[in-house]
């Protein structure tokens, strides 16, 4: 039996999406303006009205790099916050864990690129006593991602956990870049805004393919339709623009998308359905997902 693939090749990379802990959100807050009656016939909804959702950290690798693209949520919680937001690390759903399933080593990884710092996307990349995970790796984050992470008066300050990233910084692990850095030939995170002021997409071209890594511009095969915006975006005027210029160019020109936060297809591509919306085809694959 076919299932959504975890794994995609192309000509010079292996691109593999990994696990790290399971969680849920208020279903409402993921799907913005968009009614319940709505959104609920797209997904399970728990009896606190919050919705399942994955953390999948991506792994690109080819001959001499290994490339960690969003670290995950992490183990640094509270028993109240694992009630509240459903955390669940069971199953070998860990990114270190699932690494090595992959067949690699923490200490191998060469660089790990963080979209944005909010603490479902950052937590996962130091420990529960707060040391770098990676030890070897380049660390990259947009500088007001980085900022907005330090500065506890943000808006959405909630959403951002200093000590998520101050070890990194104390360590001198952590690079930080405006606009669009080329973290490798081929391999670039520009950044673009809306959900958060310095989120970042992750672009990787690779033998005339592009497999782009979406974070929470596109978090599920759900919020492909453009107006799916979900309430925590900072900016959801600025959302829709980015979303419709990059998911138009991301249909138009054929790419992989790597979702972070769906539960059952991460990868696929984005297409038009029959009334010229956009939605989304899963990669399949015969392997049941790992
Ligand atoms: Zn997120």
């Amino acid at each position: 039996m076919s299932s959504a693939a975890r794994r995609l090749e192309l000509p010079r990379h292996e691109v593999v999406a990994l696990h790290d802990g399971d969680f849920a959100l208020d279903g409402g807050a993921m799907f913005g303006v968009v009614p319940r009656v709505v959104w609920e016939r797209l997904t399970p909804v728990n009896p606190d009205h919050t919705i399942p959702l994955a953390t999948n950290p991506f792994l690109f690798r080819d001959g001499g790099h290994r490339v960690l693209v969003e670290p995950g949520i992490g183990r640094r919680w509270s028993d109240k916050e694992r009630a509240m937001f459903h955390v669940d690390h069971s199953g070998g759903r860990d990114v270190v864990e699932s690494l090595a399933a992959a067949g690699v080593a923490a200490d191998e990884v060469t660089h790990v690129l963080m979209t944005h710092g909010h603490w479902d996307h950052v937590g996962a990349v130091c420990d529960e006593e707060g040391r770098p995970r990676f030890p070897k790796a380049e660390h990259w984050i947009p500088e007001v991602e980085l900022e907005a992470a330090l500065d506890p008066g943000h808006l959405r300050r909630a959403s951002y956990r200093r000590e998520d990233l101050q070890p990194l910084v104390d360590a001198g692990l952590l690079k930080t870049f405006r606009g669009e850095h080329e973290v490798l030939p081929g391999l670039r995170m520009v950044e673009v805004g809306g959900h958060s002021d310095g989120v970042s997409l992750v672009l990787l071209e690779d033998g005339g393919e592009t497999a782009c890594f979406w974070a929470d511009v596109v978090p599920t095969r759900n919020h492909v339709h453009l107006p799916f915006i979900m309430a925590y975006d900072q900016n959801a005027a600025k959302s829709f623009a980015v979303r419709r210029e990059w998911i138009t160019r991301a249909a138009d020109e054929g790419w992989w998308n790597l979702l972070y936060h769906d539960p059952v297809a991460p990868i696929g591509r984005f297409v038009r359905d029959a009334k010229g919306r956009f939605a989304f085809a899963p990669l399949e694959g015969a392997e049941a997902s790992a």
